[in-house]
């Protein structure tokens, strides 16, 4: 099968979050399964761009409602990713160096969606199956289907998968001209709530649609940002499909960002390691349990209860534990986690930013990691943790439900707790220094999770399926 993934992000190309991760990975291991996976994202203004060999594989001529533009689609020469990737150029529109945050978003990812309908509807032949991510690629399955000028391309099955439902990419309806002419009586596959909705378009309109993990396929029907009952409705469509993590690019005993590469077999000696290089780099003391976070500084992270939630840890359970955060994301967030640097005692640091370096050695080198999460779709941070045998101590959500049990339950080895509250982290907290202490049980624990196996071997299995039904 001919498959075309269309994401916004895709790892190591442009990566914010998970769906880079996912779009990297997923399709190389479809192609090494035998089926033929391509990924078209924009052509943002990365290293990775400037890094690589490129070639023009097809020109175009279109329109965003009356702006006309020409767009340019190169191909990467050399398949450095393990499937052929292709970037869509569009003047002033794509050529920037961020993923997201312009104030025209809603014109440019309409814009690249219109050029990749354009350019496969070129095409000689038709491709198996269009694989769409998210809503910056919602439109799609909507245009393939009602937009006149793409009729012959309606039969071509399409799969929307959400890994995020908060973002939806609303646009108002003053800008439904920016759709390629299309079927008037079709206005509702278009409409959620009085606004154009990519998401729910999407929706409505895919063929299938996945979610990255069965318990947020569950949880999009009660809490979906105003999308529950589509959710409810169009659920024989829905199936959820676990995210596997890429155990190449993951793996502690080769990765290329750490220097002291360690197995299941040298775990003690090798995180130690590791965890030296780290509090020495952020003046945290090495004889404490390290707890970790990493990610988006926003709500659905719970990054807004960590500041509380690490100075109640300090007042009720004392000084015994080092904390080290990685993200950005709300100003106020940072801020306060900033503050708390003054109030450190060699046991707490926050680096703001994106550092995908750093994050590797973050999972390397720490005893636990924090992920008090409100929604997680499926979170693949506790599973690159659990690879690098370092403790989730997670909330009960989404992914993080179907890939961590408690330590306290049998077959246990993680931390989890109930709600995103600063009491529920707190305990958890306290939870993780008494495991800690009980060195036995933490190496016991350490191996344990690092022979589980979220490798995408499963996962890519259920896609194969699923596109094989359509
Ligand atoms: P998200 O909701 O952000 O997509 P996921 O758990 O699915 O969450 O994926 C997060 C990915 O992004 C992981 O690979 C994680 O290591 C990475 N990541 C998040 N924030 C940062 C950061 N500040 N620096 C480096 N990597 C980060």
């Amino acid at each position: 099968m001919e498959i075309i993934h269309v994401s916004a992000e895709c790892y190591p190309v442009a990566k914010a979050g998970g769906l880079g991760d996912v779009v990297g990975a997923l399709p190389k291991y479809l192609n090494e399964a035998g089926h033929i996976a391509k990924v078209v994202m924009p052509m943002y203004r990365t290293k990775f761009l400037n890094d690589n060999d490129w070639e023009v594989v097809h020109k175009g001529y279109t329109n965003l409602g009356s702006y006309w533009f020409t767009y340019t689609i190169i191909k990467e020469r050399t398949n450095i990713l393990g499937f052929d990737l292709y970037l869509v150029d569009i003047f002033g529109l794509l050529d920037r160096t961020m993923i997201y945050g312009y104030e025209d978003d809603a014109q440019r990812f309409t814009s690249f969606q219109i050029a990749v309908v354009d350019w496969i509807s070129s095409w000689s032949h038709r491709p198996d199956v269009i694989h769409v991510h998210d809503h910056h690629a919602g439109l799609i399955p909507f245009m393939v289907k009602y937009c006149y000028r793409y009729q012959h391309l309606q039969n071509i099955p399409t799969v929307l998968t959400i890994h995020n439902a908060q973002y939806q990419g609303w646009m108002g309806w003053d800008k439904s001209s920016y759709i390629p002419a299309w079927d008037p009586w079709k206005r509702g596959m278009l409409d959620w709530k009085e606004m154009i909705n990519p998401l729910a378009s999407g929706v409505k309109c895919a063929w299938k649609v996945t979610t990255v993990s069965h318990s947020y396929l569950d949880e999009l029907r009660v809490t979906a940002n105003g999308m529950e009952a589509l959710f409810e409705y169009e659920k024989g469509k829905c199936v959820g499909i676990l995210n596997g993590i890429d155990n190449i690019v993951w793996d502690p005993s080769t990765d290329k960002y750490i220097n002291d590469h360690y197995s299941v077999k040298t775990v003690e000696e090798g995180k130690l390691k590791n965890k030296k290089l780290l509090c020495e780099t952020f003046d945290l003391d090495i004889n404490k349990p390290l707890i970790v976070f990493i990610g988006r500084l926003v709500g659905e992270k719970g990054a807004d209860l960590l500041p509380a939630a690490i100075g109640d840890s300090y007042y009720y359970i004392g000084r015994k534990m080092n904390f080290l955060i990685l993200g950005s994301g709300f100003p106020q967030v940072e801020i306060e986690l900033e503050h708390l640097k003054s109030l450190s005692q060699g046991d707490y640091n926050f680096y703001a930013g994106y550092n995908e370096s750093l994050s590797h050695l973050m999972y390397a080198g720490s005893d636990f990691i924090l992920m008090p999460s409100r929604v997680e779709p499926c979170g693949l941070n506790q599973m690159y943790a659990m690879r690098y045998g370092t403790v989730p101590m997670v909330r009960n959500t989404g992914g993080l439900r179907d890939t961590v049990i408690d330590y306290g339950e049998a077959g246990g080895y993680g931390i989890r707790f109930n709600n995103a509250i600063v009491g529920d982290i707190t305990q958890s907290i306290w939870r993780a220094v008494e495991l800690y202490h009980d060195s036995e049980k933490m190496e016991e624990i350490r191996k344990q999770m690092m022979e589980l196996d979220f490798s995408w071997e499963s996962s890519v299995k259920q896609y194969i399926d699923l596109y094989k039904s359509l």
